[in-house]
């Protein structure tokens, strides 16, 4: 096994692919939480770098990690012993195709997408305009939000997998879930969507609508991963009354404000947790430990995490562990 900090590894990388190939790059700068040691890094420069870097990878036993805007991550601190695919521009194509449908590539960003396709008329992304990843990994977390989710409107997704193949996959073949995808070890390269046609002043007014709630109501311009855990009901239960949500149940217990670090549990919204400046992975874990604990002895319920915690060899933390 070959690791990607090799320099022969690096030399290799470059040798094949047109996008830029960064050695020790903090993962700070590609999380929005601004947390995570150093890694390998490739910015492909268009869909086949990811082919060509995958491939090279499997040749050389390599382990990779697909990143796309780091939105619902907490990077390690030590960094990541992986080649980080960091799927942004050179992969952002936004094309009406015609008759609602849209082909996006991984890399755009989600609210870029919401915004050109409401000003064209049309509704179904719209409601990502405050969600602040790409399309990639909107499409592999199945994000959702105010009642729809990327399920709700895809068609297709161009996906690549681990040998650096591509194959195109029909919705019913994605395993869609609530949060989640069957995904697993492919990479998305595109997705086409089908949006409904709507009144472009109406669509256009609704997105200004989610995006002041998204800045009133949320922490938005403070470094953080968005929820932290997800809701015990499944998603928007609590509204209207009934279980609780994941904020309503740390806010009762009083954890607003509670700080670890660098790491603050947001005075407005409990379950987003900011990073008030140096805050590093430890903190987030620790915070999250004692969210967790201190609502099960006073509720007996037992969150999960939404954010994916990630080890310094690339796997993940399961939902229900600190
Ligand atoms: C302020 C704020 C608000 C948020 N609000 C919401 C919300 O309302 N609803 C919601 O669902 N989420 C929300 N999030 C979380 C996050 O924005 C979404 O989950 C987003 O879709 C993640 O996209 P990303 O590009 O940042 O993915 P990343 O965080 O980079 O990655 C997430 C996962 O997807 C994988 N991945 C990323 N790109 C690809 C790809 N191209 N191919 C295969 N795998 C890939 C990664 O390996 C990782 O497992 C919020 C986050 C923030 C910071």
């Amino acid at each position: 096994m070959t690791s990607a900090r090799d320099s022969r590894f690096i030399q290799a990388l470059r040798a094949r692919v047109r996008g830029e190939v960064r050695e020790s790059e903090p993962l700070a700068r590609h999380s929005t939480y601004r947390i995570g040691g150093p890694a390998s890094v490739l910015l492909p420069g268009s869909a086949e770098d990811v082919g060509l870097a995958l491939a090279l990878a499997a040749e050389q036993g390599t382990p990779w990690f697909a990143l796309g805007l780091g939105s619902n991550l907490l990077l390690p601190d030590e960094g990541l012993d992986a080649l980080v695919i960091r799927l942004g521009k050179g992969l952002d194509r936004c094309d009406d195709l015609g008759q609602g449908r849209w082909r996006l590539g991984a890399g755009l960003p989600q609210p870029l997408a919401a915004r050109r396709s409401a000003e064209a008329g049309f509704s179904g992304l719209h409601r990502f305009v405050g969600v602040p990843g790409t399309v990639g990994g909107g499409v592999y977390m199945n994000a959702g939000c105010h009642g729809g989710d990327w399920a709700g409107i895809v068609r297709q997704v161009t996906v690549v997998d681990p040998s650096g193949r591509d194959a195109i996959l029909a919705r019913d073949q994605i395993g869609f879930a609530y949060r989640g995808s069957g995904l697993g070890r492919r990479i998305v390269l595109e997705a086409e969507v089908e949006l409904m046609p709507s009144d472009p002043p109406a669509i256009q007014a609704e997105v200004a609508e989610l995006f002041r709630w998204r800045q009133e109501e949320t922490p938005f311009n403070q470094p953080c991963c968005g929820s932290v855990f997800t809701n015990p009901g499944g998603p928007g239960r609590g509204k209207a009354g009934g279980v609780r949500t994941a904020g309503q149940l740390i806010d009762a217990a009083g954890l607003k404000g509670a700080r670890q670090g660098g790491v603050e549990i947001s005075r407005q919204h409990a379950n987003y947790f900011v990073n008030l400046g140096g805050g590093t992975a430890a903190d987030v874990r620790a915070l999250i430990a004692l969210a967790r604990s201190t609502v099960r002895e006073r509720f007996g319920v037992r969150l999960e995490t939404e954010v994916k915690i990630v080890r310094p060899d690339g796997s993940f933390i399961p939902a229900d562990q600190d």
